[in-house]
């Protein structure tokens, strides 16, 4: 009984890193270039919480459409909010690092602890470290970027973006993450604002409706990965001559 229930959970580890793994081609880089691509898929990523009073409505409506989606953590949010990260990874979401406290321009020193201490806050409360980082306001020349980049951690920018911090109203947030909506975009939300955890059933259902898969920022990586190699490939089968078209 013992041993079946420990294989269990061996499994069921397992399973979770497979799942936050991301392709070697990303280790240490700026994410930002979105590789051309036809399959229907979106990343909605959520920044600057875990809020007790929005996010779970936002847990709430993802579990609803068996959505996955990526949430960058600010560490200084964590205490006293560790249920929800635990409720994130049980319910198949990402937990990535967004720094400690936010700060834009932090020297190095300061950057360095800012990744660290953040890292460390996730793995206390979930047992693994963040395998995506998003630099705070999404600089990428900033010392939390270069530092986390150092450690091996893509540094996730967005290819569309709510502008939800440039608005109140849901409608606006609706709109502009339909509209930045395109197969493989990485969306940037913050489920710390009422107004977007107020959209997201209404975006969640209209890009169902249009054929879209919502996947965690990973797993994106992976499909990025997938679609850079097939141009690959195609541009070298492009150059290879075909036989018989030379004259001497
Ligand atoms: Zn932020």
């Amino acid at each position: 009984m013992l041993v079946s229930t420990a294989i269990a959970a061996c499994t069921y580890l397992s399973s979770l890193q497979t799942a936050m793994k991301v392709p070697v081609m990303f280790a240490g880089r700026t994410v930002l270039n979105k590789p051309a691509m036809t399959e229907k898929v979106v990343a909605l990523t959520f920044d600057d919480g875990p809020s007790p009073f929005t996010t779970p409505t936002v847990l709430d409506s993802l579990k609803k459409h068996h959505a996955k989606a990526t949430f960058f953590l600010v560490g200084q949010m964590i205490h006293r909010r560790e249920y929800l990260l635990r409720r994130m990874m049980a319910e198949g979401h990402v937990i990535g690092n967004h720094s400690w406290s936010h700060p834009y321009h932090p020297d190095p020193a300061k950057a360095k602890d800012e990744v660290r201490r953040t890292n460390q806050a996730i793995h206390q409360v979930t047992g693994f470290y963040p395998a995506v980082f998003r630099p705070p306001g999404g600089i990428m020349d900033s010392w939390t970027a270069r530092l986390a980049k150092a450690q091996g951690l893509p540094s996730v920018i967005w290819t569309g973006s709510s502008a939800d911090t440039a608005t109140t109203s849901s409608a606006v947030v609706y709109r502009n993450v339909v509209a930045a909506a395109h197969p493989g975009a990485i969306i940037l939300m913050h489920d710390v604002k009422s107004h977007t955890a107020a959209a997201v059933p209404a975006i969640l259902a209209t890009l169902e409706k249009k054929g879209y898969r919502f996947v965690t920022v990973p797993e994106m990586l992976r499909i990025w990965q997938a679609a850079k190699k097939k141009a690959a490939d195609q541009q070298v089968a492009a150059k290879v001559p075909s036989t018989g078209s030379t004259k001497s």
